[in-house]
């Protein structure tokens, strides 16, 4: 505090006001650290009353799978919905901050996208069944890399194109490969996302204000960790979209070289 108040007084004196700007930008960025600092602490403290949660309701579920009523069963799996919910969101602020901090970490193994596509697909379409999924194309290929992250990609990327998009209408995933790279598009016929803010919305936190897209509920964090986890994988991420069209991310990610 007493820097801002130093800065409002050095500001009045045009020749000092250089320095004034100065002072103006460390406390801002000192502002912006303590935030980032209280988004990992918040998400760390969260975190271990979460997984408690979790435990406990999955050693209830043996319990009531036995002993239970009827309607016992299906409250406490609503319940373990919801837990789950909240746990992703957590981990999403999770990987913000570490991704702030320089901190996400990789590993580095053989994935085949083949497999991790399909498993992925699976998940969502048993998840969401108002919505279908269709799979056009193969990408036999391994990549090096981390599967889970790598994982997160398509899940994200696939979760936004169900938000995104009335039931009725089906998303697709499109797979091919060239002799060096890897190219998933993942399309949705939903919403659409207005041009000038194709470059935004890769921002973290940031979400499309327009009421129809505010009304979907999210934190605006899901392409800011798709698009750092695609940079650490060397590959890129584009995204085609028109209002009330629909909108394609594509990835691209380079192949593993043998040798
Ligand atoms: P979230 O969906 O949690 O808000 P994201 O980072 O995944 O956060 O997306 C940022 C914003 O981009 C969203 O708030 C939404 O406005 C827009 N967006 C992302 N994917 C789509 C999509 N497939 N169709 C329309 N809008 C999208």
């Amino acid at each position: 505090l007493p820097v801002v108040v130093g800065v409002v007084a050095l500001r009045r004196d045009p020749q000092l006001h250089t320095i004034g700007f100065m002072l103006d930008n460390s406390a801002r960025k000192e502002l912006e650290q303590r935030k980032d600092d209280f988004i990992s602490m918040a998400s760390h403290e969260l975190r271990n009353p979460l997984t408690a949660l979790k435990l406990q309701t999955a050693l209830l579920h043996r319990q009531l799978d036995k002993h239970g009523t009827l309607d016992q069963v299906p409250a406490l799996s609503s319940m373990q919905t919801q837990i789950n919910k909240i746990t992703r969101l957590v981990e999403d602020l999770l990987d913000v901050s570490k991704i702030q901090a320089g901190r996400l970490e990789y590993r580095q193994e053989s994935v085949d996208l083949d497999a991790l596509l399909r498993e992925i697909v699976d998940t969502m379409q048993q998840t969401n069944p108002s919505h279908t999924i269709l799979v056009h194309g193969t990408a036999e290929v391994s990549l090096l890399g981390d599967r889970d992250r790598l994982g997160q990609v398509f899940t994200n990327l696939l979760s936004n194109a169900i938000k995104y998009a009335p039931s009725a209408e089906a998303v697709e995933m499109e797979l091919s490969a060239s002799k060096d790279a890897v190219v998933v598009q993942v399309q949705d016929h939903g919403l659409g996302i207005p041009r000038e803010l194709h470059d935004k919305i890769f921002d973290r936190f940031y979400r499309v204000t327009d009421p129809k897209q505010k009304a979907i509920p999210g934190l605006g964090m899901g392409l800011y960790i798709v698009a750092e986890i695609v940079r650490h994988h060397g590959g890129t991420l584009m995204v085609e979209s028109e209002v009330g069209k629909g909108s394609t991310f594509q990835v691209t990610l380079p192949k593993k070289r043998d040798g």
